[in-house]
């Protein structure tokens, strides 16, 4: 734990609706929850109340993780960061060797003109300085620049793909 991350702690501690108001506390183990596509609960407190309190185990924000189920749900952690750490070195090992990032395609949303690459500062056909915008499409997909916003458009309105 560093220091930044035991001042943190403490300040959270301090703010805790859960716990009593003006103790002064020690941090006695602190561990980071990683959740996928979770926003709370993104720690786990080992502390303890100066001067003389006993060591209490803490969940900040505490949303979905009881106190009783802490260590359970750690070790449930730890099979998921272990399973992710594993997945995370397959997929660098899959994916090394491909070829370079492809370029994007840009579109000059004052002309409509189209072209591959980074996006120019001023469009080589209408001198628009301030009309562009990078569609998230790339250089080598079939699709132009424009046909893809023509589909975007067409899927806001519900409507199928040409
Ligand atoms: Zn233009």
């Amino acid at each position: 734990m560093t220091e930044d991350e035991r001042g943190a702690i403490l300040w959270r501690l301090k703010n805790d609706p859960d716990l009593p108001e003006d103790a002064e506390f020690e941090v006695l183990a602190y561990t980071a929850m990683l959740w996928s596509g979770w926003e709370c609960d993104d720690a786990a407190v080992l502390y303890r109340i100066l001067p003389d309190g006993a060591p209490q185990l803490h969940v900040l924000a505490g949303i979905g993780v009881t106190q009783d189920r802490l260590l359970e749900t750690l070790e449930e952690r730890l099979a998921v960061y272990e399973k992710v750490a594993a997945d995370t070195r397959a997929f660098i090992t899959r994916a090394k060797g491909l070829p370079p990032p492809r370029e994007w395609r840009w579109i000059c949303t004052a002309c409509k003109t189209e072209g591959k690459g980074d996006e120019p500062k001023v469009c080589p056909t209408c001198g628009a300085d301030d009309a562009w915008y990078s569609y998230n499409t790339i250089a080598d997909d079939r699709m132009s620049a424009r046909e893809r916003m023509r589909n975007l458009g067409r899927k806001l309105r519900g409507e199928p793909h040409a």
